[in-house]
């Protein structure tokens, strides 16, 4: 699906991430070919621990291996972004002084201050250092996470209640999006492609249900792509419906094309909470 973006991006902005998201996904495939699924009762293992599976279960990440995904990356991002070149070097001139096993876990638990003192060693900007470990660790949470998003997708509230943590890795979630079928609503996870149900007048940061406080931001009348947000806590969310123009293919894609809603949600005083 092709459309014209009420903004202009800059330019190579989208090709940028449909080229990541297509290395990503051949890094996946090649883990498949020796990644064994684990049988898991997931809807139950949520239920009793209330935690993310990630949480609960341990999933072997190599760090050798991880630490060829990581290199492969920074091949990748020389190719796309050859201005960053000098902060690729150092990262790839340290890649035997990083700790492969740690740098994931810290990723998942958001802990700021290990990546800023990571980053000063290495003398890099801090949200390369975390976009670099984020974005090769994604190819092994969705190998992983794939075997249970039809499960966790049809779970409707029984085990997992929380819109803003992805049930299987536990991540926030910027997106979601309005079945065409029937109107339900589902949160998308950009980091292992889970999704799972959330109740549609709704906020997901503060759990305001009342819909007098929830409003719908759209651009240009196209109501396809709508922001909620919520006067009780100023929060938004980004949300495709279905029922508009039909399903999209790529919600991944579909949280960099707008970019433009952000815009316009922070413009009017509205926060994704991301900081939180
Ligand atoms: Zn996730
Ligand atoms: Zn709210």
């Amino acid at each position: 699906m092709n459309r014209q973006s009420p903004v202009s991006l800059p330019e190579g902005y989208l090709d940028f991430y449909k080229n990541l998201e297509t290395w990503q996904n051949i890094q996946q495939s090649t883990l498949k070919k020796a990644y064994q699924n684990r049988p898991l009762d997931v809807q139950e293992l949520l239920f009793s621990t209330n935690k993310p599976i990630l949480a609960s279960v341990n999933f072997e990440l190599e760090p050798g291996q991880f630490k060829k995904t990581y290199s492969d990356l920074l091949l990748f991002l020389r190719k796309e972004r050859p201005e960053i070149g000098g902060s690729l070097d150092k990262l790839e001139n340290n890649l035997d002084h990083l700790n492969f096993d740690l740098l994931p876990v810290k990723l998942l638990e958001e802990d700021q201050q290990h990546f800023s003192a990571l980053a000063e060693v290495l003398d890099v900007p801090v949200e390369l250092v975390i976009f670099t470990v984020d974005h090769a660790l994604r190819p092994y949470l969705r190998l992983w996470a794939e075997p249970y998003y039809s499960t966790i997708a049809q779970d409707d509230f029984k085990s997992w209640n929380f819109a803003t943590i992805c049930p299987f890795c536990g991540s926030k979630p910027h997106f979601s999006r309005i079945r065409g079928a029937d109107g339900r609503r589902f949160m998308f996870c950009d980091r292992c492609f889970t999704e799972w149900e959330t109740r549609n007048i709704y906020c997901i940061h503060c759990g305001n249900d009342n819909p007098h406080s929830i409003q719908y931001l759209s651009v240009d009348g196209d109501m396809a792509y709508q922001v909620y947000t919520c006067e009780e806590c100023k929060g938004y969310i980004k949300t495709y419906d279905e029922r508009q123009k039909g399903q999209l293919n790529d919600l991944f894609i579909a949280n960099f094309e707008t970019v433009y809603l952000d815009m316009l949600a922070q413009e009017k005083g509205y926060t994704s909470h991301d900081d939180n």
